[in-house]
């Protein structure tokens, strides 16, 4: 079982973080890309995307990385916003985003009046946090996309089947390595 320390977390913001800059990447590539939820995982992170009909490739898998460590390079900052949660939706259906807008009619459902958005570079999520403060603070060698799955949007098979992209990440390229 996993150790719940200091170390722990801190890589674990860094690999969540992680997900958000993959986002970001996802984003610059293919623009109408539909985004789903990005949260860490054991040894890395993952990001549900709806890519509509482009299939995705290992090759695609490449091209997003070096996007990534581009993105890094560039250390770009999270912005933290809060927003009324009506707001959100409206923002969210706008941009044809439907994942989030369901996320977002849960939580509203569920009693919340406000919710966070994180923007990096060009792309805002709606996330609790917390993250890193720079993308700059990542390294850029110390992570790699390393699986491509389907997974079904909120677990469920009656809904769409999104795009998984699982990344591995560590603090040094040798962590990295040693996998
Ligand atoms: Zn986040």
């Amino acid at each position: 079982m996993k150790k719940v320390n200091s170390k722990n977390i801190q890589i674990d913001i860094k690999r969540h973080s992680l997900a958000h800059v993959m986002a970001l990447a996802v984003k610059e590539l293919w623009p109408n890309v539909k985004f789903a939820i990005g949260p860490a995982i054991d040894n890395g992170f993952y990001y549900d995307f709806d890519f509509g009909n482009k299939k995705v490739v290992e090759d695609d898998l490449r091209k997003i990385e070096k996007k990534i460590k581009h993105l890094i390079k560039q250390d770009l900052k999270f912005e933290k916003t809060e927003i009324n949660v009506s707001q959100a939706i409206e923002k969210e259906k706008k941009e044809g985003q439907l994942y989030k807008v369901d996320l977002l009619e849960k939580l509203k459902k569920e009693g919340e009046k406000k919710v966070n958005y994180y923007k990096l570079g060009r792309f805002e999520d709606l996330c609790r946090g917390p993250h890193i403060e720079s993308a700059g603070k990542l390294n850029k060698d110390g992570f790699k996309l390393n699986k491509l799955a389907g997974a079904y949007w909120r677990g469920d098979e009656k809904n769409k089947m999104l795009t998984r992209i699982y990344g591995v990440a560590f603090e040094t390229k040798q962590e990295l390595k040693n996998i």
